[in-house]
């Protein structure tokens, strides 16, 4: 069995343990960096009240808690699943070098989990989106972007 075998079945074996253990939805995520898993996570959406909790996110947050750092660079992400658009965002906030999923989004669609309707609102204009957004005070909003510009002491990420 090769390596992204093996981590891509640890993911899998955490959606149903979390699943089973009612942490939450069935998704589990690992993080690997030299060969090692750094990071886990099933979903824990409704364990823990937090609707962002999703399997990635997890395990991003604990392997960047593990690595002390904000970015998993030479790091593989193995989903159980195809990432979902938040966590697709997230990813790239991280950047990971690699992804390995398992099940497809169409899949977690047959067990009631459809994100296709957010790929549909992020090409939408503002106005016809489903949850309404007010754009207003970018000029007072601006002027802490001026302040970080010239900012002396900062981690640019
Ligand atoms: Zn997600």
């Amino acid at each position: 069995m090769n390596q992204d075998e093996r981590f891509l079945r640890e993911a899998i074996r955490l959606a149903r343990e979390g699943m089973n253990s009612g942490q939450g939805g069935p998704f589990g995520a690992v993080v690997v960096k030299d060969g090692e898993i750094i990071g886990s996570g099933p979903n824990r959406v409704t364990s823990t009240n937090d609707p962002t909790a999703h399997a990635e996110v997890v395990a991003i947050r604990d392997a960047c808690e593990h690595l002390g750092t904000f970015q998993l660079e030479a790091c593989t992400l193995y989903a159980s699943c195809e990432p979902c658009p938040m966590c697709l965002g997230a990813i790239y906030w991280a950047r990971p070098s690699r992804v390995v999923y398992a099940a497809r989004h169409a899949d977690a669609a047959e067990a009631g989990f459809d994100d296709s309707f957010i790929y549909e609102e992020i090409v939408k204009p503002h106005e016809h989106r489903r949850i309404p957004m007010q754009q207003m005070l970018a000029d007072e909003a601006k002027t802490v972007f001026k302040e970080w510009i010239v900012k002396g002491s900062k981690i640019p990420y």
